[in-house]
């Protein structure tokens, strides 16, 4: 080999190697999934639990502390992370600081239910006032290592008229909060009502805790079906719900046999911010179906369920009669 041509070789080897290499630096970038964080795909109906609220006071004879530390067993027993929407206003004394601290240490996220929960449907509670309330309960949580940046809105309203719910998502979007979306709504928070009610009346020992544990449990289960059967409609596939429960004695009392069931049924149980991970989350209906579960604002603004579809979507007025039938 001559001189020249060795000095030819001897520069364009490099050069070579450089191009080649970069060239396949780049094949392996557009190989790599882009950085998100990984997805659970769900091959059968899946389950993840919310509550909402954060209740501090002690409930027909069960103190505080203890009927909190049954829901937090319930969930440590699955070994199940929930996701918990707080209000702010009753979270800064001690009482509250000892709830939000036995949530985050067990490794379950906390999150912004408003502070003094208002109705955003409600013409006096503005995208003004609905900013003061975010503010105020992120203050109260965003110093817990498990807070996340999820807003559930309270009875899932979202805002009555378009004008006011794209206001109220810009607010959101300014403080990178995303809705922490229901997708399957219930009322639980009415079963838990006459509950209390009827302990308060003729004492725990004479009531019948298991004909309501039986009515809680078929009730959710049956709004469970209801909205995965919808979903699939929609989705075409199964995803991991997000379940509507309350911070309130019937989840203290009933959580686990409602766990069991689900398995029971053929259901699958996973972590709540997991569930939020799935792409159904980022399908923001259109500000006109804002509002109740995400499943059903979905179902709504395409059109084909406007005769079967019932508003409010959940109500203690579709659960009474069933009720007093049963004497609960
Ligand atoms: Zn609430």
């Amino acid at each position: 080999m001559t001189k020249p041509m060795k000095r030819i070789i001897g520069l364009i080897l490099p050069l070579l190697m450089l191009f080649l290499g970069c060239k396949d630096s780049k094949t392996d970038k557009s190989k790599k999934e882009p950085e998100k964080p990984e997805r659970i795909t769900v091959t059968k109906p899946t389950v993840s639990f919310t509550f909402d609220d954060g209740n501090t006071s002690d409930l027909v004879g069960f103190p505080f502390e203890e009927w909190n530390q049954m829901i937090l067993a319930h969930l440590e027993k699955e070994n199940l992370k929930a996701v918990f929407f707080v209000t702010g206003n009753n979270k800064s004394d001690e009482k509250g600081q000892f709830l939000l601290n036995s949530w985050n240490d067990r490794g379950h996220r906390i999150a912004n239910h408003s502070f003094s929960h208002p109705n955003f449907n409600s013409e006096k509670n503005s995208s003004l006032v609905f900013e003061r309330e975010l503010k105020k309960t992120d203050a109260v949580i965003s110093k817990f290592s498990n807070s996340i940046k999820l807003f559930r809105f309270p009875y899932l309203k979202e805002g009555r008229n378009t004008a006011k719910v794209d206001s109220i998502r810009n607010v959101l979007a300014n403080y990178e909060y995303r809705n922490g979306y229901v997708t399957i709504d219930a009322s639980d928070w009415y079963i838990d009502q006459r509950l209390k009610k009827r302990i308060k009346e003729i004492g725990l020992e004479r009531t019948e805790i298991e004909k309501f544990r039986d009515f809680y449990v078929e009730h959710l289960l049956e709004r469970a079906n209801y909205y995965e059967k919808l979903s699939y409609e929609i989705n075409g596939r199964h995803i991991p719900h997000t379940l509507l429960l309350h911070h309130n004695l019937s989840s203290a009392l009933f959580l686990g046999d409602l766990i069991k069931t689900f398995k029971e049924k053929g259901w699958a149980v996973t972590n709540a911010d997991e569930a939020y991970e799935d792409p159904v989350f980022e399908k923001i209906p259109k500000s006109d179906f804002a509002g109740e579960s995400i499943i059903y604002a979905l179902a709504k603004q395409s059109g084909e369920y406007d005769l079967t579809l019932r508003y409010p979507a959940e109500d203690s007025r579709y659960e009474k009669g069933k009720m007093d039938q049963l004497g609960l």
